[in-house]
């Protein structure tokens, strides 16, 4: 028989050896002196264990006796000892091949070293997975005849998980979402739609009513059809988000509280000092009318001083007189009632008659009038009256002085007596109060904007209403530019 050529198998990436029955060595590839690190062509027609007695109780040399003798195929997997002292793991075939066996031999041993490293990590993970506190589940999508998603089927759940519902996880798997939690629709749905059907990734929180707990979850599609879900139980974060929560609104509630005290106590801080400056243009005003006139009478006295008649002085020293009295009824009027706030204020009425009490104004106030300007007086109607009579002069005082100055006609002052009240108005031809500025003149300091060749505080008007309100009485007023005003009282 000629010789076979084994060249074919030199250049393999296989170890390739022939033994013969002899258990000689009749061929070796280069590949196996590599994997054993032994010159491979030394060991031709040497007898295995001749030359490796360590192998002689080993599978490998087992396997080949079982091989040779019974002329079948053999395949093992083994760790394998070299002569060199190493380690090295084989995937060996051995085929019987005429007479001799061919054994073909791969070293495994990086393959084995990467399949340990990762077993060891899949036991790593596994234990993780078993053992982490988090939820963790994999679903897959269920679907109608119209290819509509309608519920999930558990394909991989965690032990926590499965704890929740009091269970094992394989008593779970493969169980439907709708058998545990309800039929799947509504915002589930829609994420569950979002994360399969559109591949997004998706946080969300959820309270679940039967189990009373908040979860975040983390819900994202790991392969087609499917949903993976990290679920971390957020109750207690919940609660004391919760009591936080109610915490601020207390705090919220106090500070407000306060703040609207506050913002109390400035107001009646401001009301207060507004009153006081008012009170102080008020008094200043007012006491300004009586010394205005006494200056005025005093100037006419001069005049008449040396040769005017007895009479006359007469008359203007009890004008002085009256004046001064004015001021001291001012001056007491003020002390007592607006400390105590205008509405508070005590109202001192007396019976008396209003046609001598009129007349006694217009001789007082006659001498403030232009030339050829007259005070007329028209009464109808009784005389007797009851009110506070220092407050209704210092209303008529004021309307009277403005009606003088703003006019250079007559002036009438006009009053009404009925049985219930009194009606006053008084009249002047003056310069009157333009119509788009009527609705502020009793704001103070407020001035017409035809005033500007008149002195004026602006103040008069608004102490004007602010008594007749002391009253209860009304105040109105008729007026036209450049024809004349009336304000009428009813008290
Ligand atoms: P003033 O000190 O300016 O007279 P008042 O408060 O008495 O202040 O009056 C406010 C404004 O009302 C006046 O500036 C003026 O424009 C207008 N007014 C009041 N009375 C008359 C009047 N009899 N005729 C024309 N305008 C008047």
């Amino acid at each position: 028989m000629a010789p076979i050529d084994f060249s074919l198998y030199d250049n393999l990436m296989e170890g390739v050896q022939i033994i013969s029955p002899c258990f000689e060595y009749v061929y070796v590839n280069e590949t196996v002196g590599k994997q054993i690190n032994v010159p491979h062509k030394e060991l031709i027609g040497l007898r295995i264990l001749d030359k490796f007695p360590q192998l002689k109780n080993t599978s490998f040399y087992n396997n080949l006796k079982t091989c040779m003798e019974q002329r079948t195929s053999l395949e093992n997997v083994e760790k394998y000892i070299l002569p060199d002292g190493r380690e090295k793991w084989f995937s060996v075939k051995f085929i019987p091949f005429n007479d001799d066996i061919l054994i073909m031999s791969i070293d495994i041993t990086k393959t084995r070293q990467v399949e340990k490293s990762l077993r060891k990590k899949e036991r790593a993970y596994r234990k993780l997975f078993e053992e982490m506190q988090e939820f963790f589940l994999v679903q897959e999508a269920v679907y109608n005849d119209q290819n509509e998603i309608v519920d999930l089927k558990l394909l991989v759940i965690n032990s926590a998980t499965a704890n929740v519902v009091g269970k094992k996880p394989e008593e779970l798997i493969g169980q439907l979402i709708s058998d545990q939690l309800g039929p799947l629709n509504g915002r589930l749905l829609d994420i569950t739609n979002r994360v399969i059907l559109n591949n997004e990734s998706i946080h969300f929180e959820k309270f679940v009513a039967s189990l009373n707990k908040w979860f975040k979850v983390h819900s994202y599609s790991p392969q087609p059809n499917q949903i993976a879900s990290l679920v971390l139980d957020i109750t207690e974060n919940k609660q004391s988000e919760q009591e936080w929560e109610k915490v601020n609104q207390q705090l919220d509630f106090i500070v407000n509280n306060r703040t609207s005290e506050l913002a109390e106590a400035l107001s009646r801080e401001q009301k207060l000092s507004e009153i006081k400056s008012n009170f102080l243009s008020m008094a200043a005003h007012e006491l300004k009318t009586p010394l205005s006139a006494i200056l005025l009478i005093v100037s006419v006295l001069d005049r008449i001083s040396e040769h005017g008649e007895t009479d006359d002085r007469d008359k203007y020293h009890r004008y002085i007189e009256e004046q001064t009295k004015e001021l001291l009824r001012l001056l007491d009027s003020f002390v007592a009632p607006f400390h105590k706030e205008i509405g508070a204020s005590q109202l001192n009425y007396e019976t008396f008659d209003l046609f001598v009490f009129i007349e006694q104004i217009k001789e007082e106030f006659q001498f403030l009038c232009k030339d050829q300007q007259y005070i007329q007086i028209q009464y109808q109607g009784g005389r007797i009256i009851e009110q506070d009579k220092g407050i209704l002069r210092r209303i008529i005082i004021n309307l009277l002085t403005n009606a003088i100055k703003y006019s250079r006609k007559d002036v009438v002052i006009s009053s009404t007596v009925r049985p219930h009240h009194l009606i006053l108005k008084i009249k002047d031809d003056g310069i009157g109060i333009p119509e788009s500025e009527q609705l502020e003149i009793f704001n103070p300091y407020f001035r017409a904007s035809n005033t500007s060749s008149f002195q004026g505080t602006g103040l008069g008007l608004n102490i004007v209403k602010m008594y007749v309100e002391l009253i209860g009485g009304r105040i109105s007023f008729e007026s036209k530019e450049n024809e004349g005003t009336t304000f009428m009282l009813v008290i």
